[in-house]
């Protein structure tokens, strides 16, 4: 089966996806705002338009599927974006998805293997960070829905049943029928602008790590009391912080990377010893066993400096995910169309998590990146070339394509 995406209109629906929250160069359009709605019944016709048979399910999850009952690879990513995020993030992989699954239909389809087009709710975590790919893979259930809410206290059962989504059904996968998931997205990095590749070939997804340290203090007059006789919480903080880094580059891999984003010192005033600081470290690597090290580095240097300053301290790892290694089988039919179509491309692991890393617990997932522009996303200056853009369509349907035909 040959499938040929039409660029046109492939480039006229990520214009027209666009402009639902449109701000300036960018989208605004988190999930369940009004703007994401309306986006989510647009996506359902356009996936009826194309000939499938489409819905948007309990969770908010739209969903297009090929007719017939045949076994199916899952196209699909996200439309929902951070707040005043790029045009392309998720969108790009949906809108490939879509015009995929329109040229399988306008070839006359398969009676062995269909196309199910998926783009989950959620993904950028407004209430649950990869939302819809979770309740698709049965790792949450309709009892969890009520619990969940979004920083400002918006519940996620009001806000599904608001765009009318409550109660319906919720799909889920069933790997006997779901033989694959393959994902496209932007890189959201540096790396194959840098290295000048059209098609990055991800083979893993990074695990991460958030750990929080907290230093307990004395409060005392600044003035007064001597330094070898202070409890400061707060030099602790700075210390364990340079540490931290010095710790990192000689402990880590070279693929880890970490953020000291975040910290908070009390009372925070210049003539009192601080009594309290808290420092959030987050760090990933494609590697558990790195990522294990790296935690038991920490812990003993938290304590060494507690003891150092003479404080009490208090550690704990409030974020636990682990990487995600796609399936090398499905690397390679990615690869294989890559070359095949003359791409110039190279494997990559991913820096950011993505759908695919829920999809692979249960079903062989894989993943293709395009070039982003300067690096950039999460941001309204986020692009691609057009070049890259459709680059990775084509390999992306190649591919498809390919696994279709294996099943004549
Ligand atoms: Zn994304």
């Amino acid at each position: 089966m040959r499938l040929t995406i039409n660029k046109k209109r492939l480039s006229s629906d990520l214009r027209m996806l666009a402009r639902f929250g449109e701000y300036q160069t960018g989208v605004n359009r988190p999930a369940l705002s009004g703007e994401d709605i309306a986006a989510r019944n647009w996506l359902r016709n356009r996936m009826e338009e194309a000939g499938l048979e489409a819905i948007i399910d309990g969770v908010g999850n739209v969903i297009g599927r090929t007719p017939g009952h045949h076994k199916r690879i899952i196209l699909g990513s996200h439309t929902d974006t951070v707040p005043f995020g790029g045009w392309l993030d998720g969108a790009m992989g949906v809108v490939y998805s879509l015009e995929i699954a329109r040229t399988y239909m306008e070839a006359g389809g398969n009676n062995n293997i269909g196309i199910e087009v998926v783009s989950f709710n959620d993904e950028e975590g407004r209430f649950y960070a990869l939302l819809g790919s979770h309740f698709y893979c049965g790792l949450l259930e309709k009892s969890d829905l009520t619990g969940i809410h979004d920083t400002d206290g918006i519940s996620l059962q009001e806000s599904l049943e608001n765009a009318g989504f409550a109660g319906r059904e919720i799909a889920t996968l069933d790997p006997a029928k779901h033989i694959a998931y393959l994902e496209a997205h932007i890189e959201q990095g540096p790396v194959l602008e840098n290295e000048k590749r059209t098609i990055g070939l991800v083979t893993e997804i990074v695990g991460i790590r958030r750990s929080r340290v907290k230093f307990y203090g004395q409060a005392d007059h600044a003035g007064t009391t001597p330094m070898k006789l202070r409890k400061d919480a707060a030099a602790a903080l700075y210390n364990m912080a340079t540490r931290l880094e010095a710790l990192y580059r000689s402990e880590g891999s070279p693929h880890t990377v970490w953020n000291l984003g975040k910290a908070r010192i009390e009372p925070g005033t210049l003539n009192v010893v601080c009594s309290f600081a808290e420092l959030f470290i987050e760090y990933r690597d494609p590697s558990s066993e790195t990522l294990r090290k790296l935690q038991n580095k920490l812990d003993q240097l938290s304590a060494e400096v507690a003891d150092r300053y003479r404080v009490e301290k208090e550690s704990a790892e409030v974020v636990t995910i682990e990487p995600a290694k796609m399936d090398p089988m499905l690397v390679g039919r990615l690869e294989a169309a890559a070359k095949n179509l003359k791409k110039r491309h190279m494997r990559l692991h991913s820096g950011a998590g993505h759908d695919a890393m829920v999809l692979v617990k249960r079903i062989p997932a894989a993943m293709l990146f395009v070039p982003s522009i300067g690096g950039r996303s999460h941001d309204i200056n986020e692009n691609t070339q057009e070049y890259d853009l459709f680059s990775g369509a084509q390999v992306l349907s190649q591919t498809v394509s390919d696994l279709v035909d294996d099943h004549p």
